[in-house]
């Protein structure tokens, strides 16, 4: 079977974790600072936090940004359900701006539309999906003129670069950008997440968040009572000056995360070739078109969805996916829209507020990409995706 994607481990991931159980850390220690570090260099921010998965990355994010009742957070109506879910936590409430169909991004436009009726916007996050860079200039400056922060969801989008050349998660256009280490996505640590920002004084309350809100820093001592005849703190010491949790990741998926990253030019440039080879074989293909027809040079390339018009092909999407079940290939669809969903529902969101994203939606079909696809692999997609179209 050929699944839709698929994680890739050589026999050098497999050392480097077993050198971490053979070591005094397997929780938070060296290796976890050591992949912070080298996802700040890469991506170039100052400052990375790495957390125990992309949901919590989130979490953390719009606790570190301070939203909370009262306040509305703005996402994308195509995205996995923890981008908005984030908002949830906080006790804040949840609006979608609908994509535009070229990028299967959220549009300026729809962003601007809800910032005009909603005054109470702290912050946006804008999702990059499949990797597919944001419009993050336009995003950066509504949200500037709305008071708003802006919190990018790059868990696709590891390894992309923005237009004008910069990695995603530089935050040059953000306060925060989070990304996840899931096994589908661009490297994996069986579960992880990493927040980056430049924002000193952000990058001390996620520290403190993460680890239940306790503060280590002496410098920062709230109880100053506390201290000894000299002005010092014993050395036990600690407090907790907020609610935090416990999002710590081990240094056993750190050091697999560390291993796996140093391949990540490797993975996203073979993804590359893959697409390219997609592009051109769907070329001519009637009723079939890749879903992100424009700005997608740039992308991380998480997934390769195909728009299929069903209806004119003559089969329904379930058809073709069982069709290529037979055939041993996998197929996805990303996502159904967030606002559709039954919790979503009962809170009030109404899906005909979001045309672009369903109409997306009744054609999207995700279909086999990952690093370690074989060509002649890809040639039987192809082949079979033909067939089925015939
Ligand atoms: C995977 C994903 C997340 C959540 O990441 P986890 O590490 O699975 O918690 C958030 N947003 C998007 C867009 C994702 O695809």
């Amino acid at each position: 079977m050929i699944p839709y994607g698929k994680h890739y481990i050589d026999e050098e991931d497999i050392q480097a974790v077993t050198a971490v159980l053979k070591s005094n850390y397997l929780t938070q220690g060296p290796m976890s600072q050591e992949f912070e570090e080298t996802v700040a260099a890469y991506t170039g921010a100052t400052f990375a936090v790495a957390v125990s998965n992309g949901t919590a990355a989130l979490h953390l994010a719009t606790l570190a940004a301070d939203i909370g009742v009262g306040d509305s957070i703005v996402t994308s109506p195509i995205t996995f359900v923890a981008s908005a879910n984030a908002g949830l936590y906080v006790g804040a409430k949840v609006l979608f701006a609908d994509i535009d169909p070229q990028t299967v991004n959220m549009s300026a436009e729809a962003l601007q539309n809800q910032l005009q009726k909603h005054n109470n916007v702290k912050a946006i996050i804008p999702v990059h999906f499949a990797g597919l860079p944001c419009d993050m200039e336009s995003i950066k400056s509504l949200a500037d003129d709305n008071n708003a922060v802006v919190i990018e969801d790059a868990a696709h989008a590891l390894g992309g670069t923005y237009a004008d050349g910069r990695k995603i998660g530089c935050c040059s256009n953000s306060l925060m950008t989070v990304f996840s280490f899931h096994p589908v996505k661009a490297i994996a640590c069986g579960e992880g997440g990493m927040i980056t920002t430049n924002d000193e004084a952000i990058y001390h309350r996620l520290l403190r968040l993460r680890g239940h809100g306790i503060n280590k820093s002496t410098d920062s001592f709230l109880y100053t009572e506390q201290t000894d005849e000299n002005g010092l703190f014993a050395s036990w010491y600690y407090e907790m000056q907020e609610l935090g949790y416990n999002y710590r990741i081990t240094d056993i998926q750190c050091a697999l995360g560390l291993s796996q990253f140093s391949k990540i030019e490797l993975f996203v440039n073979r993804r590359k070739t893959l697409v390219g080879r997609y592009d051109q074989a769907f070329l001519n293909l009637d009723n079939c078109i890749p879903a992100q027809m424009s700005g997608r040079e740039n992308s991380g390339h998480h997934v390769y969805v195909l728009r299929i018009d069903f209806d004119k092909a003559g089969l329904s999407r379930q058809q073709f996916m069982l069709s290529l079940k037979e055939r041993g290939i996998g197929s996805q669809v990303h996502y159904i829209p967030v606002p559709m969903q039954p919790y979503y529902q009962q809170l009030g969101h109404e899906i005909k507020d979001y045309p672009n994203a369903i109409s997306y939606y009744k054609q999207a079909i995700t279909i086999p990409l990952y690093y370690s696809l074989k060509d002649e692999e890809q040639e039987k997609v192809i082949d079979a995706i033909k067939e089925i179209l015939g």
